[in-house]
């Protein structure tokens, strides 16, 4: 008989898993003086020189990202990438994509769900985030955030 594993993140904090309705979220922080966004979260000082918030240091709120956006880039992942990254065993090709973000327009990095490869993508394709499983081992799942194609 088999059980069904616990699902965890395979890094803390990086993204919401959407048991909240709204969908898997990239987590970052915002400058509350000029609205640039962090990703991964920046919790020291606003980097944009042209910051129109206080010289001795703006604020950084905590920020969901968009889930949605156009593929920018994208490649295939045939070898198994160096420690420290991980990557299922045995290991299994997948591609990557760099997706710019609807709103804030930065490019992320992230795999593609196992189910589509690069002969799936395009330049320009709408995709959102999802939940995948990087690895497992005998305890659980360990998620991180992939792109599907919008259908
Ligand atoms: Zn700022």
């Amino acid at each position: 008989m088999s059980t069904i594993k616990e699902r965890r993140p395979a890094v803390d904090g990086w993204f919401s898993t959407g048991s909240g309705g709204e969908g898997v979220r990239l987590l970052g922080t915002r400058c509350t003086s000029c609205g640039t966004p962090y990703f991964p979260r920046n919790d020291l000082a606003c980097r944009n020189p042209g910051c129109t918030g206080p010289k001795d240091g703006s604020e950084l709120e905590d920020y969901a990202f968009s889930n949605r956006g156009r593929v920018w880039s994208y490649a295939d992942a045939r070898y198994k990438p160096p420690p420290p990254y991980v990557a299922a065993e045995p290991f299994r090709p997948y591609a990557v994509a760099a997706v710019e973000l609807e709103t804030e327009r930065m490019v992320v990095l992230g795999q593609v769900v196992p189910e589509v490869g690069v002969a799936d993508l395009e330049v320009g394709m709408e995709v959102e985030l999802t939940e995948g499983t990087l690895y497992e081992d005998d305890d659980a799942e360990y998620t991180v955030w992939m792109w599907r194609p919008v259908k």
